[in-house]
């Protein structure tokens, strides 16, 4: 099946069939590729054709480089399928998500070409006469990508596109779990390319290999800009290594999403909205719902309702039509288990978390989605666990509930389910969530590509996709221009 994809999408059999690192579905734990890392010499080589590519690519009139990525996107639709099905056989992703993944690359593509012609700065008052000001926005240099497993090719395209258009050149750097997924994203810039013409070579490259090689372009003073998706634990390492050599990072790191569901909630929107946040992706979302905060008048209402939810949700292989996927490997499993025993020894109520299909499925790890309910809030409900796990508490009053839902070090993605408007205001005002993300009446997951997608805190303060998030791939400067026969100095400076 692999076979069939990887070739529609050009990439060759012995991209992914000669190396000696083994790639493995989550989906039975097969081994479905051998391919060969990167040294860090080759990072080095690859990050110098880079630079040779920006000096080029800089000069390309930008609606020009959104051609190339209009044309990227007309690839992604022809081989959406192509792509979804690969995504799914890699990371266990369900059929539906795994597509909509591909469609939010051909999202952010559509949303990258407008923003060729949109670079736009300021012109700027100036407090000198015959002089005039403004802001002028250029391209800045290598732009490393890191990116996580669970979403393994959106966020290449999302920096990519944005990336491409403002006139840099992208190394990117994919998780050791997809490698796979990466060589076909590659394979279809390369057919973009072809179609575009007169383009400078290594304007994209992958680099494969595990954190080393994600370190090596991290310490590389010639890549101008680390956009670097992962765990806090990853963004606690890159940053200040980048910081160090004064380059620019971009941080999309851990969450520990919540929703407060208030009493005058819409309980069956509510519930839809528990459900898809909590158990998408069998939890491996970084905005997936992890926390829950419900009045205490409609617990006995809803509670219940979800756990039903629960019991009846299809769990197996993602491509035969089931809700719930594998989680992506056996460490994982452990986490999630190791969760679930802090839980029961810190009081919690443990409904389902346990492993199935093991029949079935002996080297793949499957498991019924975990609710916890707890009395308070406590140190395991703070932490993330990358895997299907809803903590459940109740409140009594608003305030209470949006301090608890604050109190933690991530902030990522945030909602409210109410029909009351003042709530609904106050969760969004300055003393309100605290999220890069704050939603109402919708779930914490499944963010559009219009706006930009980022969270403060732990999270790491990053903003990526729609919105102004191409500013985070150019470099801004400040022009002043004088027209007049004298230099009068500003502040009204008499310098002699
Ligand atoms: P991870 O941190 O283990 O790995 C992410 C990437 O970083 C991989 O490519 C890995 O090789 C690389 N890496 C790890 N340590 C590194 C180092 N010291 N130097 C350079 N590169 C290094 O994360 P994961 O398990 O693949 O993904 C799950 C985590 O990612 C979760 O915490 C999730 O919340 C987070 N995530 C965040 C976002 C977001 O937008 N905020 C999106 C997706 C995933």
């Amino acid at each position: 099946m692999i076979k069939q994809y990887m070739s529609a999408m050009g990439v060759q059999d012995k991209q992914y069939h000669k190396g000696d690192f083994k790639v493995n579905s989550p989906i039975d734990g097969a081994i479905i590729g051998n391919v060969t890392l990167d040294t860090i010499g080759a990072a080095d080589i690859k990050i110098k054709n880079a630079n040779a590519a920006f000096q080029e690519w800089r000069m390309v009139p930008a609606p020009k480089r959104g051609e190339l990525i209009r044309l990227l996107g007309e690839a992604l639709r022809e081989h959406k399928h192509d792509l979804g099905a690969l995504v799914s056989l890699e990371v266990g992703k369900i059929k539906e998500e795994g597509l909509g993944e591909v469609q939010e690359m051909i999202d952010i593509c559509d949303f990258a070409v407008g923003v060729s012609r949109q670079l736009y700065g300021l012109t700027i008052a100036s407090e000198r006469p015959g002089h005039h000001m403004r802001e002028t926005w250029h391209p800045l240099g290598v732009i490393g990508i890191i990116s996580a497993f669970n979403f393994p090719v959106a966020v290449w395209a999302w920096n990519t596109a944005l990336a491409i258009v403002c006139g840099n050149p992208v190394i990117w750097k994919p998780s050791e779990k997809s490698p796979l997924v990466a060589l076909a994203c590659q394979a279809l810039f390369e057919k973009a390319l072809a179609k575009f013409g007169d383009a400078p070579a290594h304007l994209s490259q992958v680099l494969l290999g595990k954190t080393d090689i994600g370190n090596a372009l991290v310490e590389n003073k010639d890549v101008a800009l680390i956009s670097a998706t992962g765990s806090t634990r990853m963004g606690r390492l890159v940053g200040p290594k980048v910081a160090e050599r004064f380059g620019r990072s971009l941080l999309e790191l851990g969450g520990n999403n919540a929703m407060i569901l208030a009493p005058s909630a819409d309980l069956n929107l509510a519930l839809r909205g528990i459900l898809f946040s909590a158990v998408g992706t069998a939890g491996q979302r970084c905005t997936t719902l992890r926390r829950l905060f419900i009045h205490e008048s409609v617990i006995d209402d809803i509670l219940p309702r979800v756990k039903s939810a629960y019991e009846t949700v299809s769990i197996g292989h993602p491509l035969e039509g089931n809700l719930i996927g594998p989680l992506i490997d056996e460490e994982s499993f452990n986490n999630m288990q190791s969760a679930l025993k802090k839980a029961r020894a810190a009081g919690g109520k443990v409904f389902g978390g346990e492993r199935v299909l093991i029949d079935k499925y002996p080297n793949a790890y499957y498991v019924k989605p975990a609710i916890v309910e707890f009395d308070e809030q406590n140190d395991v409900a703070r932490s993330e666990t990358f895997a299907p796990i809803l903590y459940v508490m109740t409140y009594k009053d608003f305030d209470q509930a949006l301090a608890m839902q604050n109190d933690v070090t991530q902030g990522l993605s945030s909602c409210v389910f109410t029909n009351d408007l003042r709530e609904a205001e106050l969760f969004l005002s300055d003393r309100g969530s605290d999220c890069g993300i704050a939603n109402v009446n919708i779930g914490t997951s499944g963010a559009e590509i219009g706006g930009a997608f980022g969270g403060e805190k732990e999270t790491g303060g990053g903003r990526e996709s729609g919105s102004d998030a191409w500013k985070n791939y150019m470099r801004r400067q400040t022009n002043t221009v004088n027209y007049s026969t004298n230099l009068p100095l500003a502040q009204g400076i008499n310098f002699g």
